[in-house]
């Protein structure tokens, strides 16, 4: 029967975010034309939503410690010999290509840049910093010397002119022997060849995502080779983990609420309309990615490895992407997926048992796609210029942002503030990116989960021996069982 009840219930969080986006947009709009405060009077309006998003912030921390520890080691003690590392190669390359697919189309289309010429300062945040410098900032964010400091601060090269003085002639400060210099200096033309500079390295405000990122890999190996001693610290990380996970769906149940506020609050601050043209490139942007990536990248790397129809494959898992668009959720769509896979594409089960709920959780195309254009939205509508080794923690951080996302609603947008907070980009804007992302959700979810079933394909056609060898001694237990 048609079950409405059922079907609210489990709907409520949508409908309430579809209600509270009409219901925000009503608001500003009749505040806008009908009341008349004072400036300070409408930046009350933001308030709410100011709340939601130093929630969001808050479980940051917590959310890359326990999920990057918990994951790591888990791969280790978990995935059975090459079949695992097989699937972990697949999940990140293909989720690096759509990385690269999506920042490349958001510099392409340049959806959050302004089609009026502005005169913009942007010298400002590349200011006396040059390519090596950042490069070699990005590697040194990497290695924190504190990890504690890690969780607060980020550091930063700036560059101190040399009194004139001090500045011994004919002696370059360049940190390259000689033979190399030419070289360097051809890819990276030095700004001001007659003017010597000190480094001087400093903290900015922000946290070292990077640095806790690679401390918790290197942490979570170790501990996943621990055996029985290392067991209790990954049950602690795994709590962690659970109550941190509970917390953000307590947080997603104030989301309505604070994207009410903050939509209102936009459209009553708003002066320039051209943000709703921006906002519908950029969402151009996500879902042409999206459908690049699944219709050209995916099926080529299956047919390049498997020499079968790769659409015919995506055919057969046409119901379990119909869940997907559905429900917003890889975890919650896996049981479909499973059916297609195993009985349409009659995948072998020892690797649909492993590779889809593994990839489930940690392998999201479609979620890093959108986490790196939507940073880079971002930074366009803010005017703001980002280097080269801001570009490379961008791709750094929504690859592990997506591998750190679970497999819920909306799960991707929370690990987007990462990705901004990485690169010091202000959180306020996501208010544009909030009111659609009930939309975008949907569809990066379908190419999450047709990402995991090119997987299991591939992973099986690379694995024909192994499996064969297990039918000759056993076939009753199943080695991946997680
Ligand atoms: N909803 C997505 C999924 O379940 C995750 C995300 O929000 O990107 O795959």
């Amino acid at each position: 029967g048609w079950d409405l009840k059922g079907l609210l219930k489990r709907n409520w969080l949508l409908i309430a975010t579809i209600v509270s986006v009409l219901l925000g947009i009503g608001l500003g709009v009749l505040v806008r034309d009908y009341a008349s405060l004072s400036h300070l009077d409408k930046q009350y309006f933001g308030f709410p939503g100011d709340i939601l998003m130093r929630m969001l912030k808050l479980v940051i921390l917590p959310l890359i410690i326990s999920s990057m520890i918990t994951g790591v080691a888990a791969l280790d003690s978990d995935v059975s010999g090459k079949i695992g590392l097989r699937a972990v190669v697949y999940y990140l390359t293909t989720t690096i290509i759509a990385v690269i697919l999506g920042i490349a189309l958001v510099i392409a289309i340049k959806p959050g840049v302004s089609q009026k010429a502005e005169n913009i300062d942007r010298t400002e945040n590349t200011q006396n910093v040059n390519t090596v410098d950042t490069l070699l900032d990005l590697v040194r964010n990497m290695f924190p010397e504190n990890i504690v400091q890690a969780c607060f601060q980020q550091y930063k090269t700036t560059r101190k002119e040399l009194e004139p003085s001090k500045v011994k002639r004919n002696t370059t400060t360049t940190m390259f022997p000689p033979l190399s210099t030419t070289v360097m200096a051809t890819i990276f033309p030095p700004e001001n060849i007659t003017k010597d500079y000190i480094i001087v390295g400093s903290y900015s405000d922000g946290l070292n995502v990077l640095g806790l990122i690679v401390f918790c890999v290197a942490f979570g190996l170790v501990i996943g080779k621990m055996g029985e001693r290392g067991r209790i610290l990954l049950e602690f990380f795994d709590a962690l983990n659970e109550a941190t996970m509970r917390l953000v769906q307590i947080i997603m149940c104030y989301m309505p609420v604070g994207i009410l506020f903050l939509i209102a609050a936009k459209i009553i601050e708003v002066e320039d309309w051209e943000i709703f043209r921006k906002l519908g490139m950029y969402m151009v942007t996500v879902l042409s990615g999206l459908a690049i990536h699944a219709t050209v990248f995916l099926p080529l790397i299956y047919f390049v490895i498997v020499r079968k129809n790769p659409y015919t494959f995506a055919l057969g898992m046409a119901q379990a992407l119909v869940t997907a668009l559905m429900i917003s959720s890889s975890s919650a769509t896996l049981p479909v997926t499973f059916r297609c896979a195993e009985e349409n594409l009659r995948i072998d089960k020892r690797i649909t048992r492993f590779v889809l709920p593994v990839g489930a959780t940690i392998n999201m195309d479609g979620t890093a796609l959108y986490e790196a254009v939507a940073a880079i939205f971002i930074a366009q509508l803010n005017d703001y210029a980002l280097d080269v080794g801001q570009i490379v923690t961008i791709s750094v951080t929504a690859t592990v942002a997506s591998i750190g996302a679970a497999g819920v609603p909306n799960a991707g947008f929370v690990t987007m503030v990462i990705v901004l907070t990485a690169v010091g980009l202000p959180a306020n804007d996501v208010t544009l990116i909030i009111a659609v992302d009930w939309l975008l959700d949907r569809f990066r979810t379908m190419i999450n989960v047709l990402g995991d079933a090119y997987g299991a394909g591939i992973v099986q056609k690379l694995s024909r021996r192994e499996l064969d060898r297990m039918d000759g001694t056993s076939d009753v237990t199943n080695p991946f069982a997680l």
